[in-house]
């Protein structure tokens, strides 16, 4: 039978996954000597079994049973005696923080009975009874699913009956009062008595924290933070600590550093005479850390020795979490924090000039979302506008958009389009959906370590908390501002999550420093920037992959080459035949005689000469793959419907061109155009089309060169599923160029199955592959690309059968399998053969990595996400 259990001192924080991440680091924590009080934890398999066979595996509460006698031993104390009870905190923690995701109880043990030895041991009635009072209230909602507004209303009536506004003033006899009224709730909503017995409370809570992991929330923020759904969370049993035995305890959360900025300092919040929750919760205002050293120096600087400790051993920023009781310091929790794009840069760099980490792994500890979060535009100076307030630039960024007061209409509004921000006095797990639909968040309530302000951060959204001058209504949808400024839902308001300055109306924003530094134009005795360009130097030097960019004009090659680009990997040449060149096209499909359609290729080619030349320039002594026309022709005509009206209302009157078009748009509408005529299907059948491109490119060329340029043109066929096809485009492109006397590899996109799976033939006849990943997922999958997003791809993530969408990142293991069969099977034919991805994936970070590992020799992406690309491309090769 496998081990279910771990003592404290069993564990460490290599062992996410089977003790969790808070579990691993309780573990980490007392083995390193600090104070945590005596506990154990349950594994995440005995979760996974609990979820797969709807029950505890046997033995388990055998093996419970002895872990809690050896801590009752230790501390001298049985679980829930009458006399002297000992009491435990039941606490959910998987292998992935989720804060307030999942469920925990405090105080496990309480009844009738015990009650009164805890208040004759602690000498302190009014404690006892509010922590009796807090059991039920967590057990009530967490275990048995009662709604947490009946024991907070009870709570609110209680403090209004005594004419009194902070729980810190209700007396033992109220909270004795309010144990009364939450047994008569859990009665009325259970119809069954709150459970009297220690170990049934425990053995209770277990399962509950257990099932918590299939929690709606649970679940829609695993989607979100992409974390896998069948991990299961381990369970912590911790003997308790009170935080609530008077004003000489307290409890608290601090970071090792400010994870807003990465900023050193010490940043936290303390409340006191409190217990856990109510520190993120919002129940009062926290007061800040450093206020600490007043009220108890020597609890004050033991915690900043210990997280000095703690740094130096994680050699990474730690959030915390603590409780004084009476003096006497305990840390409940630790875990690498999270943090700001911006702090993640700063801190890594800190980092390597403390000597903690070297250069590869300040490369490692940054991600390419970050770096792109970072290139988000800010808010433009904005000297002559005033803030309506001004809260905690808890998540940076700016973001404007209406104020919305509730969840479920951010979503509303979001899915119409709108940009919304989220507005409430706090958020809970329950507000998930609506800051994920918003563009920022702004509360009136909490600090830093606020949920909205984590939550927020570790999506990477912009978020002002603990605005406290706000008056929040949102059950009348608005919130007043000092001096008497009123914002009603559907108001536009500007929040700064930089400064934590919130605006009325819309404030213009502005390119980031960050992007102004790959401009070239950066200031690098700024500290970010210096950072930021560091770790792009050394992740340089460190990628195999290039780079290279999607741009289809002179101004984005300029601006991809620099941000870094080595080359265009996809220049679209569809463009080029839009706007006035529409009627040449038009002329070109209308034409009969073989002499019409020479006419209208000739008027084109001089254009299309002239985009190269521009492109060429801009990319000067760089590889620039050019791929001929792609789209179905029907693209390029008016609209079916809009025509046939026209010619219909004209009647007689209707022009011959009108008539002979709409019988070329009849004649060329397909039922599925991205199946139909496109792609190197076109130059087969319209005779000179390619031809006329290709020469477009070699004249270019020609014409660069003869100026002293380095053009280095690549022309690329699209959507060839058989050598045959490509075969006929080369043999007449080798012709052209030669003529021009240019030289020019020739190769193919993969996109199409039937490419990927006879790559070795096609090889014989393209110099290089380029993965066009988009089609390829889409005729891998048979999924239209321009339909399904809205259609179903909600349910199947809902039902996880894929946990990302594969247009956004590469599907492994169905289109990346093909991808690893066309590198094996090209380069089997052809050892030089060049391999590029040129679809929208090549600027995401997981797809970049995994074009590394099977082998590519560059990526392509937007200019934008050049930067994003190199430093992924560093981080996939470590
Ligand atoms: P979460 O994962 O949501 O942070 P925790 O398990 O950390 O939940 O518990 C919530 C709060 O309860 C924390 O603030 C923690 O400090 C407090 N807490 C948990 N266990 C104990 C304990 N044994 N003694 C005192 N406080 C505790
Ligand atoms: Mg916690
Ligand atoms: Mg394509």
């Amino acid at each position: 039978m496998p081990k279910y259990v771990y003592g404290f001192t069993e564990g460490n924080k290599d062992l996410k996954d089977l003790l969790g991440g808070k579990g691993a680091n309780l573990a980490e924590m007392t083995n390193l000597g600090l104070p945590v009080p005596p506990g154990f934890t349950i594994t995440t398999e005995a979760c996974r079994h609990f979820l797969t066979e709807g029950g505890v595996p046997q033995g388990l509460w055998d093996e419970v049973g002895e872990h809690l006698r050896a801590m009752e031993d230790r501390m001298g104390k049985r679980l829930g005696a009458a006399d002297d009870p000992l009491l435990v905190s039941v606490r959910s923690g998987a292998k992935f923080s989720m804060p307030g995701m999942m469920e925990t109880v405090l105080n496990i043990g309480l009844n009738d009975e015990s009650v009164h030895g805890l208040s004759e041991q602690a000498g302190n009635e009014r404690f006892a009874w509010d922590s009796y009072r807090r059991l039920i209230q967590m057990f009530g909602r967490t275990v048995l699913g009662i709604e947490g507004d009946r024991f907070e209303d009870a709570i609110e009536d209680a403090k209004r009956h005594n004419g009194v506004t902070s729980d810190l003033e209700l007396t033992a006899s109220d909270f004795h009062h309010l144990v009364q009224t939450f047994k008569g709730i859990v009665k009325d909503e259970t119809g069954g008595e709150f459970p009297a017995d220690p170990r049934v409370q425990l053995h209770m809570a277990v399962e509950a924290v257990f099932g918590s992991w299939n929690a709606p929330r649970a679940v829609v923020y695993r989607r979100q933070e992409r974390i896998p759904t069948d991990l299961g969370t381990a369970v912590n049993i911790v003997a308790m600590v009170f935080g609530n035995l008077g004003m000489d305890s307290g409890t608290g959360v601090a970071f090792t550093r400010d994870p807003g900025t990465g900023n050193r300092g010490v940043y936290g919040d303390y409340l006191q005479n409190a217990q856990g929750e109510d520190v993120v919760a919002g129940i009062r205002n926290t007061i800040p850390l450093q206020q600490l050293e007043k009220i108890d120096a020597g609890s004050y600087h033991a915690l900043l020795g210990i997280m000095r400790t703690l740094e130096n051993h994680y050699r990474d920023l730690c959030d915390i979490e603590f409780t004084i009781e009476r003096g006497k310091l305990w840390m409940l929790q630790t875990r690498v924090g999270k943090r700001t794009a911006e702090a993640a840069f700063r801190i890594a760099i800190q980092l390597v000039d403390q000597g903690l980490i070297d250069m590869d792994e300040a490369v490692a500890r940054v991600t390419g979302d970050q770096l792109a979060h970072l290139m988000f535009p800010r808010f433009a100076g904005h000297d002559d506008l005033r803030p309506i307030a001004k809260g905690m630039n808890a998540s940076p960024g700016a973001a404007v958009g209406k104020a919305v007061f509730c969840s479920e209409r951010a979503e509303e509004l979001a899915a119409q389009g709108e940009d919304v921000i989220l507005v409430r006095r706090e958020t809970t797990p329950d507000d998930l959906a609506g800051m994920i639909a918003a563009r920022g968040v702004l509360t009136s309530r909490g600090g830093k370590t606020s949920h909205a302000a984590v939550v927020a951060r570790g999506m990477g959204k912009t978020c002002v908390c603990g605005a406290e001058q706000l008056d929040v209504d949102t059950r009348e949808r608005r919130f007043t501002a000092p001096g008497g400024v009123v914002v009603e839902e559907g108001d536009v308001i500007s929040i700064d999550g930089s400064t934590g300055e919130v605006y009325r109306g819309e404030v213009p924003v502005m390119a980031s420093p960050v992007v102004r530094y790959f401009e070239g134009t950066g200031d690098l005795s700024d500290d970010l920037i210096s950072a930021v360009h560091r770790v792009m130097v050394h992740a340089d030097g460190r990628r195999r992959l290039a780079v290279r960019a999607n741009a289809d004009t002179p101004e984005d090659a300029e601006r991809a080459r620099r941000f870094g680009a080595e080359g265009i990997g996809l220049c679209r040449t569809e463009h080029m035949f839009l706007g006035e060149r529409r009627r040449l096209v038009e002329d070109l499909i209308l034409a009969v005689s073989g002499e019409e359609r020479k006419a209208a290729l000739d008027a084109l080619e001089p254009l299309q000469k002239s985009d190269f030349v521009g492109i060429f320039a801009a990319m000067d002594g760089l590889p620039v793959t050019v791929r001929l026309i792609d789209p179905p022709l029907h693209e390029f005509l008016p609209d079916i419907t809009a025509l046939s009206v026209k010619v219909a209302l004209d009647g007689d009157g209707a022009s011959g061109r009108d008539r002979r078009l709409l019988a070329a748009v009849r004649r060329l509408h397909e039922e599925n155009p991205m199946l139909g005529l496109r792609g190197v299907r076109l130059g087969l059948v319209i005779p000179g089309l390619f031809a006329m491109q290709v020469r477009a490119i070699a004249q270019a060329a020609a014409e660069r060169r003869a100026a002293g340029g380095d053009p280095r043109a690549e022309i690329m066929i699209p959507l060839v599923g058989a050598v045959q096809e490509l075969e006929h485009v080369r043999d007449e492109a080798l012709r052209i160029l030669a003529e021009a006397q240019v030289e020019a590899a020739i190769g193919t996109m993969i996109e199409v199955p039937r490419a990927a799976l006879t790559a070795g033939q096609i090889a014989e006849a393209a110099h290089f592959f380029s993965f066009g990943t988009n089609d390829l997922t889409q005729m891998t999958w048979g999924f239209s690309r321009d339909d399904v997003e809205g259609a179903f791809f909600s349910r199947y993530l809902d039902l996880g059968i894929f946990g990302v969408s594969p247009f956004e990142s590469i599907d492994r293991e169905g289109v990346g399998r093909l991808m690893t069969i066309a590198v094996k099977e090209g380069r089997a034919t052809r050892p030089d053969l060049k391999i590029g991805i040129c679809g929208e994936h090549g600027g995401d970070p997981e797809s970049v990595r995994f074009c590394h590992e099977i082998g590519l020799d560059y990526v392509s992406c937007s200019p934008f996400r050049v930067p994003v690309a190199r430093l992924e491309a560093a981080r996939g090769a470590a």
